[in-house]
């Protein structure tokens, strides 16, 4: 750290500064700095991050280091810095050198950043030369992860190298009292990249900002577009138009899955949805992320945005072409993915042209390469804290920083909402949302994202980590190649990402609730208490176990998992039943075949999920039997019990072998249907009791940290009884914040199990 270097009155240092430096406008900060003080010298981009020589008079050197830290650029994160002592050259004045390219990468690359409050003022502005010009930037903002072909961050190794500054440019990008001094992807209209629109056909009817203006007048007129953005393509549509949402969903093929909106600014989202403090601070960051906040009663929306879902999904323009376009339409649009159904979004113009064809009516394209999809992120305030629970756009890559340094690791994270991560040296990076491997592209996208990020932070894995499911498609890439590979059991993995997230060292239980992960004795899991201490991992409880009439197919269809945990219960009697609202979804010939499957104990795998669980009480309570998602019914049923008070919880038990019976709990809810107890008491007592089950397992167990990860936990309801009720009895909690607590997390969780298990070999 900054040290006392006595002597001479003239000295030079050599400062290694390690963190977010690069494309934040630090050089050129330093530089500033450095002329201010009448240092001499010279400062570069490191592969680890930057590196000063700075030299003149002691005491204005501890000055430079001081202010240094103290008047950092706003995105700039030094971690550490380390200065030591050489030889003075009597240099007299200050440069910025071109970057060091050797040496191991660890610098941490910077998300893309929306646009600063500078450029905005900017592109309003009818006198100033960047006035309504789409691709304004600066060091304090525009693209960073979506452009960076390879590290340092230089514009030559960003899709910006084709393009050659003017002069004026040129002149800002010089000059070190500039806003946009060696700003990487600095342009203007006259020398940057151009929007271009296009016809259904793809034939180009537009350029700059005519094209933007085709584009307002499509969306008026209730088209669909099409549009290239920052790290993929979007598909927009008026939100208030109803016909349109409707006709966006059927070409998307989407049914009933939430739509991400994008208003103008916050007031506009304001106007439907009550936005909290928090939220609006959130919102309001230079990730720009996709902020869940509760839909007012009289939403002047579309009702097919979010189907039955009390919250909506908001962003705020994040780059000069959304600001444009939005000030011109004066309405809020849908922006989804610009995809069909589960594939990864487009980010290619001529791709787009075939993959979208289908669905949009025309296109607002432009010229910048996107090196990478990097789709919208998505965040949500639960507990007083943020829940990332979508990693993508301005928060990936996220890199955390460990005390020891770990084994160079790669894990390729589930095969659900993958996201991939690595280790090197004191860091682990985790990269963006990539979505379901179940398509063709996904998985080409996914191959193609694991060579991308191993290439830029050059790591050569020790291990590759992977899940202990057999048919995940990252199970499978692991396996096609030479490297050794460590398996890690899925519920492990949600415990340790939270574990490494916030930090834990000591033992926990981990109590890891999601739909479904395969079990260590190949059943599925997804109800289970784990003591996760050094580098073990003891399955310590677990919920009772009930059979999946159809297996996969139960995801689906919430009422066969009712079907299965009432056979449970019952056994053949259910089938005598009348009036249960989850069999009565059957047609008579549909129950003879779950009967027999049931009996036979035939493609009826048994679970232990907590997910699942939610599931059946969603059919038992009448609220859906079949889903267009996974975890829509689980929704549903948190959404029932939104409004209601009830905190009074069902009966259940607790077995020495830390066995949770569900049967008294469903008996009662049973019983209550029978009585017409009303659907929003009986959700709210379900999640009242699933919270019971954790402190009664806490209790029984007797670890003081209990550490709550999978998906089950983006239930804010279940989340919240649970800390809640967990801290009333002196435990503590830890939930994950920045890393998602479904699927997005395990490979970081993954990298976790690996490096205690390879460090406690060595
Ligand atoms: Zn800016
Ligand atoms: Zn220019
Ligand atoms: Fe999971």
């Amino acid at each position: 750290m900054i040290g006392e270097h006595r002597g001479a009155c003239r000295a030079r240092w050599r400062v290694e500064v390690r963190g977010v430096v690069q494309g934040v406008g630090f050089r050129p900060f330093v530089y500033r700095l450095a002329t201010e003080l009448g240092l001499a010298g010279w400062v570069n981009n490191s592969p680890r991050g930057a590196t000063i020589e700075i030299e003149g008079d002691r005491r204005l050197l501890d000055e430079f280091l001081i202010r240094l830290h103290g008047e950092r650029p706003p995105s700039c994160v030094l971690k550490r810095m380390d200065s030591t002592p050489l030889p003075t050259r009597g240099e007299s004045s200050f440069a910025i050198r071109s970057s060091d390219e050797d040496g191991p990468k660890s610098a941490a690359i910077l998300p893309d950043l929306a646009t600063c409050a500078d450029c905005l003022r900017e592109i309003f502005d009818p006198k100033d030369r960047r006035y309504r010009y789409a691709f304004t930037n600066c060091t304090n903002c525009g693209p960073r992860f979506s452009i960076l072909e390879s590290l340092p961050y230089d514009r030559a190794r960003t899709t910006m190298k084709g393009f050659i500054q003017c002069a004026a440019c040129r002149g800002e990008y010089d000059d070190p009292t500039d806003r946009r001094f060696h700003a990487q992807p600095n342009a203007c209209s006259r020398c940057g990249p151009q929007l271009q629109w296009w016809d259904s056909n793809g034939a180009v009817r537009a350029e700059g900002d005519d094209a933007l203006h085709l584009a307002a007048v499509a969306l008026r007129d209730g088209q669909i577009v099409a549009a290239k953005g920052l790290g993929g393509f979007h598909l927009w549509v008026d939100a208030r138009n109803q016909e349109a949402v409707m006709r966006l969903r059927r070409r998307k093929r989407r049914e009933a899955k939430p739509f991400g909106l994008m208003a103008l600014d916050l007031s506009t989202i304001q106007s439907y949805s009550h936005v909290s403090e928090a939220e609006e601070r959130l919102l309001s960051t230079s990730a720009a992320p996709l902020v869940l906040s509760r839909r007012r009663s009289d939403a002047p929306l579309a009702a097919s945005v979010a189907p039955g879902n009390p919250y909506l999904a908001s962003m705020l323009p994040y780059t000069p072409m959304h600001h444009l376009l939005l000030a011109e339409l004066g309405f809020p649009i849908v922006a989804t993915s610009g995809n069909c159904s589960d594939e990864p979004i487009c980010i290619d113009e001529n791709e787009a042209r075939t993959r979208l064809s289908d669905i949009a009516d025309g296109f607002l394209v432009h010229n910048r390469p996107i090196v990478r999809p990097v789709d919208d992120s998505v965040v949500r305030m639960v507990c007083g804290e943020e829940m990332v629970l979508r990693g993508a756009r301005g928060y990936a890559p996220s890199s955390l920083a460990v005390a020891e340094p770990l084994p160079s690791l790669l894990a390729l994270g589930a095969h659900q909402k993958n996201a991939i991560a690595l280790a090197c040296g004191t860091q682990i990076v985790v990269g963006q949302h990539l979505g379901d491997l179940d398509t063709r592209l996904a998985r080409e996208l996914f191959a193609r994202v694991v060579d991308d990020l191993t290439q830029m932070y050059e790591l050569t894995p020790q291990a590759v980590v992977c899940d202990l499911h057999p048919d995940y498609y990252s199970t499978r890439h692991a396996e096609k190649g030479t490297c050794p590979i460590v398996h890690v059991q899925h519920h492990h993995a949600h415990v340790r990402a939270c574990t490494m997230e916030h930090g834990l060292t000591g033992p926990v239980l981990g109590v890891a609730w999601d739909g479904t992960g395969y079990g260590e004795d190949g059943t599925i899991w997804g109800g289970e208490f784990l003591r996760v201490e050094g580098d073990g991992c003891e399955r310590v409880g677990r919920l009772r176990a009930f059979h999946l009439p159809g297996g996969e197919r139960a995801i689906r269809e919430p009422r066969r998992t009712a079907v299965g945990l009432l056979y449970e219960m019952v056994g053949d009697a259910l089938f005598a039943r009348r009036q249960l609202a989850p069999l009565d979804d059957f047609s008579a010939s549909e129950r003879e075949v779950l009967r027999g499957m049931l009996r036979a104990s035939v493609n009826s795998p048994r679970t232990t999920s907590a997910g699942r669980l939610f599931d059946a009480v969603a059919s038992l309570l009448d609220l859906r039997h079949r889903a267009d998602f996974e975890g829509q019914a689980a929704m549903e049923l948190e959404f029932a019990a939104l409004d209601d008070k009830d905190e009074s919880s069902y009966p259940f038990s607790l077995d020495a072998s830390g066995v949770i019976d569900w049967e008294p709990m469903v008996a009662t809810i049973l019983d209550e249907i029978e009585r017409g107890e009303s659907v929003g008491v009986m959700a709210a007592r379900f999640h009242a009791t699933m919270a019971e089950f954790i402190v009664a397992q806490a209790r029984q167990i007797g670890e003081s940290v209990v550490v709550l990860a999978g998906g089950c936990f983006q239930n804010a309801r279940l989340l919240t009884t649970t800390v809640e009720r967990l801290r009333a009895a002196e435990y503590n909690v830890y939930w994950p914040q920045r890393i998602p607590p479904n699927d997005g997390g395990i490979a970081l969780g993954q990298i976790a199990a690996a490096a205690a298990l390879i460090r406690r070999r060595e």
